[in-house]
């Protein structure tokens, strides 16, 4: 199952003193399945990290990404630079986009928030309001681990020990009056943007509760902040549509996407961004530059993959079914509520789930998480520990049949506690 020996690969989010010796090295996929080094065969039902929405190995996406590479593997999207892939990708994106939007392309999620946060400032100072530069967010919200996003996470222990980091207030993730409160007190002339996502993720997945993302868009429109939605997870198909916006009826200033905008084929993610917020970089001969952008920005094969995903998504009818699916995952783990060593199983808002552990648990084990993970994983199950239990997300074709496998493998997991 693991191989052993001391790694050069140091891993993200690893504790590398015992991850040196000791990783699980996945070899091949095949859509909801996972074959390790040893041949052991794993449900993935975390869809990687929240992104294999269609499931491994299609050939349809290979074959998209070959071809592109056979003709131009990418080329730069400075200036006036294009590749095919790169401009139908972005009107694809911007057809399917709840509101009239451009789209500005990035590698992956934490570059899209990042961009999305130095686009508010800009957006502002552009506007004349220069001093409009505070950044609010949720806790338990995650933002990826570049700079802006860094300081905008609300999970205290990834912010920690790296120094000075970017003007941003956090409020209760549940609060709308937390929320009105801070603008108030910050100054709405101050505060560029509020940052939230549709459900929260990586944080413990916390969807909304009735009415606070509507409401959070309407103080937004009435204090004239910007209204940033982080569907980096919650998009394409993960709650059922292409932004994971569309069933609240919102319309945001900007949405950042990744991870399901390729299934993870390959590296691509990108925000896109309101008329309202392009229109004085786009419109007239003094418009300024937004001088922002990374070298594999529009990269030709990642946005192959991308159009390849997108088809799949909605030929097959993948995308709905993250929202048909929603209750089944979620009934389908209620039933671990029955455990001492379960405070709450959360979901219900999409295919995804959290089973968050009791106190006592913690108290009997402090090492429950980690427990709980390695022996699912020894039932042939991948979940994915959080700080205070286990998440999951499996990609957009599982079923039912795959959830009461994840049960069986969480059941058996906390019976180790
Ligand atoms: N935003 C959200 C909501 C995320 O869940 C993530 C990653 O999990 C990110 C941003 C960062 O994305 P990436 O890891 O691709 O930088």
């Amino acid at each position: 199952m693991t191989v052993t020996g001391d790694t050069s690969f140091w891993h993200p989010f690893a504790d590398m003193s015992a991850v040196r010796s000791s990783e699980l090295v996945i070899e091949r996929g095949e859509d909801v399945w996972v074959w390790d080094a040893h041949g052991k065969r794993y449900l993935d039902a975390t869809a990687s990290l929240w992104y294999a929405n269609v499931g491994h190995g299609r050939p349809e996406i290979a074959a998209a990404v070959a071809e592109q590479l056979g003709r131009l593997e990418a080329y730069s999207a400075f200036g006036d630079f294009a590749s095919r892939p790169a401009l139908e990708l972005a009107s694809t994106l911007a057809d399917l986009a709840p509101m009239p939007a451009r789209v500005f392309f990035t590698t992956g999620g934490g570059e899209s928030v990042d961009t999305a946060a130095k686009l508010a400032c800009r957006y502002w100072s552009a506007l004349g309001e220069p001093d409009r530069t505070l950044l609010i967010s949720r806790t338990a919200g995650y933002h990826g681990t570049n700079g802006f996003g860094t300081a905008l996470g609300g999970i205290p222990a990834n912010r920690e020990g790296f120094g000075p980091q970017v003007e941003t207030v956090q409020v209760p993730h549940d609060s709308l009056e937390a929320l009105e409160d801070a603008i108030a007190q910050a100054g709405p002339e101050r505060v560029a943007a509020v940052f939230a996502e549709p459900v929260i993720g990586a944080g413990g997945v916390y969807p909304p509760l009735p009415g606070y993302l509507e409401g959070l868009a309407a103080l937004c429109e009435r204090t004239g902040a910007l209204f940033v939605a982080d569907s980096v997870i919650c998009g394409f198909g993960r709650l059922g549509s292409w932004f994971g916006v569309e069933r609240f009826g919102l319309k945001p200033d900007m949405i950042t996407f990744a991870k399901g905008v390729t299934s993870g084929y390959l590296p691509l993610g990108g925000v896109v961004v309101s008329d309202r917020v392009a229109e004085p970089f786009w419109n007239g001969p003094d418009a300024p530059i937004l001088r922002h952008g990374a070298t594999y920005a529009g990269h030709a094969a990642c946005c192959a993959a991308g159009l390849a995903n997108i088809a799949l998504l909605e030929n097959e009818g993948l995308l709905r079914r993250g929202q048909e699916q929603e209750e089944a995952l979620h009934g389908a783990l209620k039933p671990l509520e029955g455990s001492e060593a379960v405070a709450e199983v959360r979901g219900g808002v999409g295919t995804m789930a959290a089973v968050e552990f009791s106190e006592s648990a913690f108290e009997q084990r402090p090492d429950a998480v980690g427990r709980v993970v390695m022996a699912a994983r020894e039932h042939g199950v991948l979940v994915r520990g959080l700080g205070r239990g286990v998440a999951v997300s499996p990609p957009l074709s599982a079923g039912p049949e795959h959830f009461a496998l994840i049960h069986d493998a969480m059941a058996e997991g906390l019976s180790s506690l």
